[in-house]
């Protein structure tokens, strides 16, 4: 282990929670907490990603969706739009999914923010509607094969890997493997599983010291601050 290495490991005992639904307890916790717009409610307190979820595409009309985004700008908290994207397996039209995507895109763009990505049976679409906007692409939940992941790196996605990694028999415990470390965070999202067992169980799948992942992704969750919050 390098100097350097070892010197933040000190410094660097909290873990990441880059996109989760519950509130965190924990304090030694980061968490991302995902603001569903179409509930309406206030911001939250902490650190939150904000936007319109496929499922719930058909909840607001776009211009509602824009001004909010607009405002929410404001907040010196809001670290990501999202979660965004194409679900194939829920009810809400394709075209009115893509619409609500396309929008919260452009608002990245727009206000140098990451996207948090959620894509269910639409890589090819996700893909290609995204390929023209330069901005932070993270696939949260990611579980892919390792050939989807070979690619998706080569478009230049991030990844946020969930409780699918406790799976032995899930695709990503394979795939992780080929996924930079530095593309990497982690997350609970809806689970009752703890960020902890998650990077527990993705330390294993990638036979590093635990200790080395969580200073690796406090990095990069300090990059993806300095980048944001500025
Ligand atoms: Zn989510």
């Amino acid at each position: 282990m390098s100097e350097k290495r070892s010197n933040s490991k000190n410094k660097v005992d909290q873990y990441i929670d880059l996109h989760t639904h519950q509130q965190p307890l924990d304090k030694d916790v980061i968490a991302v907490y995902n603001h569903l717009l179409h509930e309406k409610t206030d911001a939250p307190e902490g650190l939150f990603s904000a936007g319109q979820h496929p499922w719930y595409a058909d909840r607001l009309p776009l211009d509602d969706l824009s001004k909010m985004l607009d405002q929410l700008v404001f907040n010196s908290n809001l670290l990501a739009f999202g979660e965004a994207g194409l679900d194939k397996v829920c009810n809400i039209p394709l075209q009115i999914q893509q619409d609500v995507f396309e929008l919260q895109l452009n608002k990245a763009v727009e206000y140098n923010k990451p996207l948090i990505l959620h894509c269910v049976k639409s890589w090819e679409e996700v893909i290609e509607i995204s390929s023209g906007y330069p901005v932070k692409k993270i696939l949260h939940g990611y579980n892919g094969t390792v050939e989807l992941t070979g690619r998706l790196l080569l478009e230049g996605f991030y990844f946020s890997v969930g409780s699918a990694i406790l799976n032995s028999n899930a695709k990503i415990r394979q795939s992780i493997q080929s996924i930079p470390p530095t593309s990497l965070f982690c997350e609970t999202d809806t689970s009752q599983v703890s960020i902890k067992s998650i990077y527990t169980n993705v330390s294993d799948a990638l036979k590093m010291e635990e200790d080395v992942l969580r200073s690796i992704l406090f990095d990069n969750f300090q990059h993806l601050l300095e980048e944001c919050l500025k």
